[in-house]
């Protein structure tokens, strides 16, 4: 087993292990990006020729991205990434409603959206939580009792970004189409799928939604680029007002090279997304079984299968995540904890206090995320370094030294 960083990865110096907070731009994408920050600097929209070689580039990234989507390449929306893309389906949608809506919601949605429907609830909208299991897996059926009589959004993520937890997407979409029918409502499907792209196919037909978000970042493309598929028919109104670039749908001079680096980011992860599912659980489910048999008390919060491959949670009861990441990095290990700090104080993360989670529980709780370029040496690693950590904060005997 390799005990030092030199040994596994002399070049990076670094383990990194959250992947599902971002990834590095990978070289075929950054190669393909490059020549748009120079050479083929044109306007989209001018008429000369190097404009027209901007605007190729904007149709060939669509074209791949609504490949991977199995839909329409006007049904997609480029927008400056996640966030963007999961406010313009809510307020956007919120904003064609005759009347007040109601906005349904999950317990773990990103802020994004929390954040957004909040937003809303300050219009007059209707903002309705629906709860999770243990897991953060939401029950379909718990959305379809919250359906009502007004027209609503529904927006509940494809996959969580702290667990991992995968929802059914195809029957929620299905209860929220049928009681459209039936009381004859706008019911408007809308999933997060940003943590779920490759992972998990994004066949817009099979999942049966009609607004879906994504970011280039999670998939080794660049920050601050994403998608917004929006099925042809769905009325959605423009957040940013402009010269109606996107189809009128997201003024704004198009960023050329982030958008080429969308297209091939996407078209990559899921030519690749069976071997990444294979390697990353492989690595994940070494994590976990030398996590519990190594480090005493460790909690798994995975759910057992509906779960995505590369990301492993769990908790260390009695210490706080903060002081571990700490220790993890001065070991040379990136990962990430289920609390975030705000201004004063350590709050535990709304998904896993959704989830029922104890305080205690959450706060002690880290995520490593797994990447394609991860090894086994990289999880031995981590592994040695958390349980040196852990030790030390209990004041137990150090394993290394
Ligand atoms: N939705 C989910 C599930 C995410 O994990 C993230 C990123 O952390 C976002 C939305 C936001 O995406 P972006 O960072 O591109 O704004």
């Amino acid at each position: 087993m390799a005990t030092t960083l030199q040994e596994i990865d002399a070049a990076s110096q670094i383990i990194y292990l959250d992947h599902a907070a971002t990834t590095p731009v990978r070289s075929e994408v950054l190669d393909a990006m490059l020549p748009y920050f120079s050479e083929a600097f044109g306007n989209p929209s001018s008429l000369y020729a190097i404009a027209g070689e901007s605007r190729n580039a904007i149709d060939e990234a669509r074209a791949r991205v609504a490949s991977v989507l199995n839909c329409r390449t006007s049904e997609v929306v480029f927008t400056g990434g996640g966030t963007e893309a999961d406010n313009m389906a809510v307020k956007g949608v919120a904003s064609t409603f005759d009347e007040p809506g109601d906005i349904i919601i999950s317990e773990i949605e990103h802020h994004a959206i929390i954040h957004a429907a909040e937003q809303l609830e300050k219009d007059g909208h209707h903002v309705i939580t629906v709860p999770v299991d243990r897991y953060g897996v939401v029950d379909p059926v718990e959305v379809r009792s919250r359906l009502g009589d007004r027209d609503a959004i529904v927006s509940i993520m494809f996959a969580n970004n702290e667990v991992g937890a995968i929802n059914d997407i195809p029957e929620i979409a299905r209860f929220a189409k049928q009681h459209g029918r039936e009381t004859g409502k706008d019911v408007v499907v809308h999933t997060d799928a940003v943590q779920a792209s490759g992972k998990l196919s994004l066949d817009v037909k099979k999942l049966g939604v009609d607004l879906l978000s994504l970011s280039a970042h999670k998939i080794h493309g660049p920050k601050g680029v994403g998608v917004l598929f929006a099925r042809r028919g769905i009325k959605l109104d423009a957040l940013i007002a402009g010269g109606g670039q996107e189809r009128q749908r997201r003024s704004g001079t198009e960023n050329v090279p982030c958008i080429v680096g969308m297209g091939l980011s996407l078209a990559l992860a899921e030519n690749e997304r069976q071997q990444f599912c294979q390697h990353t659980r492989d690595l994940r489910d070494r994590f976990l079984a030398a996590a519990t048999e190594h480090i005493s008390g460790v909690v798994v919060n995975n759910h057992p299968q509906n779960t995505l491959p590369h990301i492993a949670h769990i908790s260390i009861p009695g210490l706080e995540g903060e002081p571990m990441l700490l220790g993890l990095d001065f070991k040379g290990v990136c990962a990430s904890s289920g609390s975030a700090c705000s201004s004063a104080s350590v709050e535990p993360s709304h998904v896993l206090i959704g989830m029922g989670m104890s305080y205690e529980l959450a706060a002690g709780s880290l995520r490593f995320s797994f990447g394609k370029d991860s090894s086994e040496d990289h999880v031995d690693y981590a592994i040695d370094a958390l349980a040196d950590v852990v030790n030390q904060l209990r004041g137990l005997p150090s394993m290394t030294t």
